[in-house]
């Protein structure tokens, strides 16, 4: 909760990764705090600022990115930089995809570029699962137009100042509209009848810092602290209390972007030049280990899922991916990715026929459930099969990894078998810490000519 007013908020755009900031970040966050501002989207520009957008929501408490090229650097940028803002979606607390849109206010590229602009941020965060960031500015009509549904990703119209019909039909067809500093201007009438008019769950509040400092601040430099501002017009403008509306708000922001108790899983994420794919959160096996019992991701990543992730999200996140990008891809999940072979095997195939190495990570109980043909065909799509041993006997396995296949390690060591018959590139892991000899386990896979590895 807030210190100072006792409201909890979320600062729905504050760009806080331009240098104008670098000098005083801490102290401005330590305001912010102080000032209820617990949570603050930073969206960027470009891919430099973009990747110092994701960088910084790793690093602070509370920050959220959004990468992006805003239509007044498109020809600043240059068409690779789509490439270098799609690497950097996939970090980890990159909630969406902006600042993208359209600028007909200032003399920037011809819309019809814009427009394709805005058009493949749009698949992006579509492909992603990531919200959607848009400006505009005298385009309004036009950017509501390009972003057509709002489904299956939300689309967020920040700072907005264009006619009030128009964002409350935008607003009916899901979109959030982001309300800023001119909300506090006594000359925007029309933004504070539309304060009034919008549905009030597709309201959202912002800065825009630097840029727009409301009432009574107007001239300084706009920070996240001045939100609060913000908010009691919007409440008065509502005719509802600050506590409440803060409350309502801070719901809002967090559905638009997918975070707190509306985070949204992440299908892919990056570790060491690799990109692992969240396949699943099924499993049939139930490891007294298991990262799952104790933690709902990992370096930031949110990876528990509530219900099997969509194969058409899956399909598209990977067919993003350039060659060059990883060492190589490995299907995991938050379970177990034979748990879904007919998904597994198509994409594997898919992305090895474009060059792109796959690797396997599975607990090896496949041929428990699925017949020894198709088990067969899913190997051989792999350039590399790391299967969890996890223990050199099968009491000490039955003990450790708990499986509800009956006979689980007989399947298991077949599936061992196949691999090497195929002759993928195989190894056996083990986790450190279980009561198990990783000796006896390097020992057992030593004596099937296979490499052992000991995971932390
Ligand atoms: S096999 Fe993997 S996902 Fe399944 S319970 Fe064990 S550690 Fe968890």
């Amino acid at each position: 909760m807030s210190d100072s007013f006792g409201y909890r908020l979320f600062d729905t755009h504050a760009h806080l990764c331009f240098d104008s900031f670098d000098r005083d970040l801490e102290e401005v966050l330590r305001r912010a705090r102080r000032a209820g501002v617990r949570d603050v989207l930073v969206p960027g520009t470009d891919p430099p600022s973009s990747i110092k957008a994701a960088r910084m929501a790793t690093v602070y408490e509370g920050l959220w990115a959004a990468v992006g090229v805003h239509p007044n650097e498109i020809e600043a940028v240059g068409d690779e930089g789509m490439e270098a803002i799609a690497r950097t979606a996939l970090r980890p607390r990159v909630v969406a995809i902006g600042e993208t849109g359209m600028d007909l206010y200032r003399k920037g590229s011809p819309p019809a570029k814009q427009r394709e602009w805005l058009r493949r941020h749009l698949e992006l965060a579509r492909a992603l699962g990531r919200t959607l960031v848009a400006h505009s500015r005298a385009a309004e009509a036009e950017v509501v137009d390009a972003i057509g549904s709002c489904d299956p990703v939300p689309v967020v119209l920040h700072c907005y100042t264009g006619p009030v019909k128009l964002a409350v039909e935008a607003a009916r067809r899901g979109c959030y509209v982001g309300l800023a500093g001119p909300v506090t201007y006594r000359s925007n009438r029309s933004l504070r009848e539309l304060a009034g008019r919008l549905p009030p769950e597709r309201m959202l509040i912002e800065t825009d810092s630097p840029f727009l400092s409301p009432e009574p601040r107007r001239g300084s430099r706009n920070q996240p602290a001045n939100l609060e501002l913000v908010l009691q017009v919007v409440a008065r403008a509502m005719g509802a209390d600050p506590a409440g509306t803060a409350s309502l708000l801070l719901d809002n922001s967090c559905r638009a972007f997918g975070v707190g108790e509306h985070r949204r899983t992440d299908l892919f994420y990056v570790l060491d030049g690799k990109m692992y794919v969240n396949l699943t959160g099924r499993c049939d096996n139930d490891c007294t280990f298991c990262i799952r019992n104790y933690q709902d991701g990992i370096d930031g990543y949110f990876l528990q899922h509530d219900s099997e992730p969509d194969p058409d999200r899956l399909r598209s996140g990977l067919a993003l991916v350039r060659p060059d990008w990883f060492e190589e891809i490995v299907f995991c999940g938050y379970g177990e990715p034979t748990m879904r072979l007919g998904l597994l095997s198509e994409l594997a195939e898919a992305l090895s026929a474009r060059g792109i190495p796959v690797r396997l990570n599975t607990n090896g109980l496949a041929l428990s459930r699925i017949p020894e043909e198709r088990v067969r065909r899913m190997v051989s799509l792999f350039d590399r099969v790391s299967v969890s041993l996890n223990a050199p006997d099968e009491e000490s396995y039955r003990r450790i990894s708990r499986p509800s296949a009956k006979n689980a390690w007989h399947y298991l060591q077949r599936f061992i078998d196949l691999c090497r018959e195929i002759g993928c590139g195989l190894e056996l892991t083990a986790v450190r810490g279980c009561g198990v000899s990783m000796k006896a386990c390097e020992a057992l896979a030593g004596s099937k000519g296979l490499r052992f590895r000991a995971r932390g």
